[in-house]
């Protein structure tokens, strides 16, 4: 597939984008290397105010970004502009406290003064995903940037408009030329990037394949990779949770973008007497929702990205029903132009079938029934993914045992799993490695400098 513009929601292709060539690209890497020599010099002041500034131009212009955004990969329009909007408050959080992130951390030793620095690498790789293409690329560039490195970014082939706007909105913002650019390529000339000498470290969301072929290429040159891969995250409700609060939850958590979230609450876990309330609760409030035009704002799912994202998802729920599973609602695409797929439960899904295994990327609820909390924590860990895991519950003793026995990079009780500025964000297990946001995100892409002196 090219570097293009698809209306998900129609199939037709709005505009096509040339790839650049590999004379363009090296005159990409010399900028960023020229502009890392002088960007690193900057202060935190004068990168706080840039950043401000950034914030500024995605608050005021919110609708205007959400809208390229739900043209581009079918989000909800509203949703969109959400989405935009969460961008300036990881640009305000970095801005505010990305010099007492950073600041010497002082230790005593045999020196009269020892200490941890934090200094900028360079230029930096992001492969970013379609599925934000706003927040994903902001949660990269806001701490990159504010720790004095310089970002590249190689932004999936289905958003090139957004990932045009987003150079743009930096430059506007005030940084200086070449501390954010745009890479228009193909996923073909990552490794050449990779392997440069100008590149310092990469970052990439996305698939699993994608990631390990980045950190394969990145590990050959020893480079420092962060990646976050995909998820199967577990939703699990206990007797004593509470049921309204719960289902509500459940069908946000599964439903947002489409339902095109590593975060997504993909597996219900539903643990004894709750089972039938619950899933009698959530297959109603699938019913009420509404599929269709992501542009208009009474959308709820709109189409998935793209038609290649449709077809595996109707593979894999297809499959699962071959093997047993009920379709209790949906369970295969519209019969319509766009990639639309409706809202889906399955259940009495029997051991082996990809509900184990894969992630579905799409309106698709999975339910599990369980007996015990036992049950409920080994099935959350069967999976090779561990992203995140929500769990509902109101027994201390039950939230203590899910607290330290679910194998995910979050746990979440009695909400859904989402990311915020202030809270690390990644996960284990084949969903990848590294954090991003926090105090401990802006630490993955700098050296940190231990300084003795007699
Ligand atoms: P990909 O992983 O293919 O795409 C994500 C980004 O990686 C894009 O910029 C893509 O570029 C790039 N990329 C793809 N292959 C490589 C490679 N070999 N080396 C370096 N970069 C690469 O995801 P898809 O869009 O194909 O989605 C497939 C599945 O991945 C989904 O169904 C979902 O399961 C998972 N996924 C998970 C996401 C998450 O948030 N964790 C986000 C997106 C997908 P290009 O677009 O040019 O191919």
């Amino acid at each position: 597939m090219g570097i293009a513009t698809i209306n998900p929601a129609t199939g037709e292709t709005l505009k096509t984008f040339t790839a650049l060539t590999d004379t363009e690209i090296e005159e990409k890497l010399a900028v960023a290397d020229r502009a890392f020599r002088q960007y690193r010099k900057t202060s935190f002041a004068e990168r706080s105010q840039w950043l401000r500034q950034t914030a500024d131009i995605v608050e005021k212009e919110a609708e205007t970004f959400g809208k390229m955004i739900t043209e581009e990969m079918g989000k909800p329009i509203a949703q969109a502009i959400a989405e935009v909007k969460k961008c300036a408050s990881v640009c305000h959080y970095y801005a505010d406290n990305a010099e007492a992130f950073l600041a010497p951390t002082y230790t005593e030793t045999d020196a009269s003064e020892s200490f941890v620095a934090y200094h900028p690498l360079g230029a930096i790789l992001a492969v970013m995903p379609w599925n934000f293409p706003f927040w994903q690329v902001f949660r990269f560039a806001a701490p990159a940037l504010m720790a004095g490195n310089v970002g590249l970014l190689k932004h999936a082939s289905n958003v090139p408009q957004c990932a045009i706007a987003l150079e743009d909105i930096f430059r506007r913002g005030g940084f200086p030329d070449g501390a954010f650019q745009t890479l228009l390529i193909g996923a073909d000339k990552v490794a050449q990037i990779v392997s440069d000498d100008r590149v310092k470290a990469a970052t990439l969301t996305g698939s699993e394949p994608a990631g390990a072929s980045l950190a394969s290429i990145a590990g050959k040159h020893i480079k420092k990779t962060v990646l976050e891969l995909g998820g199967s995250d577990p939703f699990i409700v206990l007797e004593s949770a509470d049921l309204d609060d719960a289902v509500k939850t459940a069908v946000t958590a599964r439903m947002l973008n489409n339902g095109q979230s590593c975060i997504a609450a993909k597996r219900l876990i539903l643990v004894g007497a709750i089972a039938d309330p619950f899933e009698k609760a959530l297959l109603e409030a699938y019913k009420t929702l509404t599929v269709g035009d992501p542009t208009d704002p009474n959308t709820d799912i709109g189409p998935l990205a793209t038609a290649a994202i449709l077809s595996e998802l109707d593979r894999l729920v297809r499959e699962c029903v071959s093997q047993g599973a009920q379709a209790l609602i949906g369970g295969r695409p519209l019969d319509r132009a766009g990639n639309f797929y409706p809202p889906t439960l399955l259940a009495n899904i029997p051991p082996g079938t990809p509900a184990d295994t894969e992630e579905f990327f799409g309106p698709v609820g999975l339910i599990f029934r369980v007996n015990t909390l036992d049950e409920a924590i080994e099935l959350a860990n069967s999976t090779s993914l561990g992203l995140g895991a929500s769990a509902w519950t109101n027994n201390p003793e039950e939230r203590d045992r899910l607290i330290r026995d679910i194998d995910a990079g979050a746990v979440f009780i009695n909400g859904m799993v989402k990311s915020d500025p202030r809270l690390p964000f990644g996960g284990i297990k084949r969903s990848g490695y590294g954090r991003e946001l926090s105090v401990v995100g802006i630490r993955e892409f700098v050296n940190l400098k231990t300084v003795w002196i007699k």
